[in-house]
C-alpha cells in the first residue's frame, strides 16, 4: 500500500468523523497525519511494520494503531462502517438543503431511506412530514429547495491546490477540461466542474457516476450531472455536443458575473472560438472574475521566473539540505534559490542563532562550489518581534543576501499596534521582503489586522516588496490585494515558502495568484537577473 493510498484513506477517515461530528480535534489529527504522510519519501507502510510510524510528526499511538489496521487489514473497519452509516449521497443533498450531517442521517433513519434519490422520492410523497422535528413550514422549503435546480456549491472551499487533484484527475479521466472556480485558480474553490465533448452525453455521464472519486449523484439531467466526493464535494460534469464545447467551457469557468455580461454567448467548438464570434480577446480565466472591457494585459507567465527567494531546509522545519534544496531548484531551471530558515522567536520549530546562520553560510559556501553558476542565496525568515524589532541583529542581517520579515506570533494585536510593528520592521535597510502579509490561513485563520495600504505606502517608500506565498492555505497576498498593491506602485515577489524539494512546485499556485491580481513580469521582483536583484533597493 503507497503513502498515497494510506493518506487517502486517512483524510476520508477524517471528512467522514467531521461529519459524524465527532471530536474535531480527532478530525483534524487525522488530517495532519495523511498530509504527513504524502509528504513523507519513505514507505509509511514499511515504517508501521517495523514499529517506526510514531517517528513521523503528529503521529501518536491512536493513528498508529489505525494504520497498522489497514496496513495489515487493508481497511479500517470504522471507516467502512462510517461509510455505510453516513451515505455520502445523502449528506451531500443535506448539505445542498442546509441540514448538517447528523441531522441528514437522522432524517433519513425516520424515512428508512438510504440515497439521495430514495429522500426525494419520500420528499415527493409528502412523507417529510412524518419525521419528528418537521413541520409544514420547514417541509414546504426542503420540497421547494429540492425542485430547484441545485448550485454546486461546497460548505467549504477546498484548497487549490487539492482542487487541482480532484477535479484535473476527472477531467483526464474523461478526456474533460476542468472548469469552475478551479480553472480561475480561486484560493479557495467550492464550484467543482468538469466539461468533456461528447455526442453520447448518457455515455459520458455513466463514465463520470463509475469514477472512483464519485461516491454518488445527487442530481442528473440530460447533458449534466452532480456527484459527490467522500467527502461531501460537489462536482459538476457537462457532456456538451462536440460543436457546443467551448461555449460549455466559457460557460462552465464562469465567474456567473463576468459569463452573464458576456451573453448572448455565442457556440463554438473551442473556447478560442468563441471569444472569435464574440470579437473581443481571449480572456485568461484568472481575470474572469469580474467583466470587463478592453484588452487583458500580458500577464506574468510560470517561465518568468528565474528563481525562488523563500524556502526552509533541514536547518530549522525544512525536510532536505541546502544543497539538495539548491539542486532541485536549479533543476527546475532557476538561477537562484534563497534559503529563509526561520529565527528563534518562531516558538514552534526551530530557529537559528546568530551562530548558527554563520555556520549555515558556511554550507551554503560549499554548495555553490558545486552548483555553480547556479547561486544559493544566504537568506533568512526573520520574525518581527511584537515590538516591531527583528529577530536578528543588524551585523547578521547584513551579512544576508535576501531577508524576509515576518510576523508569526501574537497576530491577534489590535490594528494600530500591528501596523506599526510591520512597519517598524520594514524600515529595516535589510529587509527586502515582507512574507505573507496579512498571515491568513485559508478556512483556518482570518487575515491579521493590519493595514494594508499604509503598508503599500511604507512598501513603496522603501523599497521592500510583498510576498505572494504560494503555500495553498496560505496564498498571501490574495489575488485581490495583489492587485490594490501593484496600483498602489509596490513591487511583488512569487515565492513557495516550500519545506520539501517536491513544494518547489507550488510557484504555479503563487504565480496564477499574482495573474489573479493582474501581474505582469515587470512587477514580479523574481522574474530578474541576481545582477538586477542584488543591486535593488
Ligand atoms: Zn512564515
Ligand atoms: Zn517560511
Amino acid at each position: 500500500m503507497d503513502n498515497a493510498t494510506i493518506a487517502d484513506r486517512l483524510e476520508a477517515f477524517s471528512s467522514l468523523l467531521e461529519l459524524a461530528e465527532a471530536n474535531p480535534y480527532t478530525a483534524r489529527a487525522y488530517r495532519r497525519a495523511a498530509e504527513t504522510i504524502r509528504g513523507t519519501p519513505v514507505p509509511v507502510a514499511d515504517l508501521v511494520r517495523n514499529g517506526r510510524v510514531r517517528d513521523l510528526r503528529g503521529i501518536g499511538p491512536g493513528i498508529e494503531g489505525r494504520l497498522r489496521e489497514l496496513v495489515e487489514t487493508g481497511e479500517i473497519a470504522e471507516l467502512a462502517e462510517l461509510e455505510r452509516e453516513l451515505a455520502p449521497d445523502l449528506v451531500g443533498l443535506g448539505r445542498y438543503l442546509g441540514l448538517s450531517a447528523r441531522r441528514s442521517v437522522d432524517i433519513a433513519r425516520a424515512l428508512g431511506v438510504r440515497s439521495a434519490a430514495e429522500l426525494r422520492e419520500a420528499a415527493a410523497a409528502g412523507r417529510l412530514r412524518m419525521v419528528p422535528g418537521i413541520g409544514p413550514k420547514i417541509e414546504a422549503r426542503l420540497v421547494e429547495a429540492l425542485a430547484q435546480e441545485p448550485e454546486p456549491r461546497a460548505q467549504r472551499g477546498l484548497l487549490l491546490n487539492r482542487a487541482w487533484e480532484l477535479a484535473g484527475a476527472i477531467a483526464a479521466a474523461l478526456g474533460g477540461e476542468v472548469a469552475g472556480d478551479v480553472r480561475r485558480w480561486r484560493d479557495s474553490c467550492e464550484w467543482l466542474a468538469v466539461v468533456c465533448a461528447a455526442s453520447d452525453a448518457r455515455a459520458a455521464l455513466a463514465r463520470f457516476a463509475e469514477l472512483p472519486q464519485i461516491v454518488a449523484i445527487v442530481e442528473q439531467h440530460e447533458r449534466r450531472a452532480l456527484g459527490v466526493t467522500v467527502e461531501g464535494v460537489p462536482v459538476e460534469i457537462v457532456a456538451a455536443e462536440p460543436e457546443r464545447f467551448g461555449t460549455a467551457l466559457l460557460r462552465e469557468t464562469g465567474s456567473r458575473a463576468y459569463v452573464s455580461a458576456l451573453e448572448p454567448v455565442p457556440d463554438a467548438p473551442d473556447e478560442p472560438g468563441v471569444y472569435e464570434a464574440l470579437k473581443i480577446p481571449w480572456c485568461p480565466p484568472e481575470l474572469r472574475e469580474e467583466p470587463f472591457e478592453g484588452e487583458p494585459p500580458a500577464l506574468l507567465e510560470l517561465d518568468d521566473i528565474r528563481g525562488d527567494l523563500h524556502c526552509h531546509t533541514t536547518w530549522s522545519d525544512g525536510r532536505a539540505s541546502v544543497e539538495d534544496m539548491g539542486r532541485a531548484a536549479r533543476d527546475r531551471g532557476y538561477e537562484y534559490l534563497a534559503i529563509c530558515d526561520h529565527t528563534p522567536a518562531v516558538g514552534a520549530v526551530r530557529g537559528l542563532t546568530p551562530d548558527e546562520v554563520r555556520r549555515q553560510g558556511e554550507e551554503i559556501a560549499a554548495a555553490n562550489e558545486l552548483l555553480a553558476p547556479f547561486r544559493v542565496l544566504r537568506g533568512i525568515e526573520c520574525d518581527i518581534l511584537p515590538d516591531g524589532r527583528l529577530d536578528l541583529p543588524d551585523e547578521i542581517l547584513a551579512e544576508l543576501d535576501w531577508v524576509q520579515a515576518s510576523v508569526h506570533g501574537g497576530q491577534r494585536m489590535p490594528r494600530p499596534e500591528m501596523t506599526k510593528r510591520v512597519e517598524e520592521a520594514m524600515r529595516s535597510p535589510y529587509v527586502r521582503c515582507l512574507s505573507h502579509p496579512t498571515g491568513r490561513l485559508i478556512n483556518r485563520r482570518p487575515e491579521n489586522a493590519v493595514d494594508l495600504e499604509r503598508v503599500f505606502e511604507v512598501a513603496l517608500e522603501t523599497g521592500v516588496a510583498l510576498e505572494v506565498n504560494g503555500l495553498p492555505d496560505r496564498l498571501d497576498l490574495s489575488g485581490t490585494h495583489v492587485r490594490e498593491a501593484l496600483r498602489a506602485g509596490v513591487k511583488i515577489v512569487c515565492s513557495t515558502d516550500t519545506h520539501s524539494i517536491r513544494g518547489l512546485g507550488n510557484m504555479e499556485l503563487s504565480v496564477r495568484t499574482a495573474r489573479r491580481g493582474w501581474a505582469t513580469a515587470a512587477d514580479v521582483i523574481n522574474t530578474r537577473s541576481l545582477a538586477t536583484l542584488a543591486g535593488d533597493r
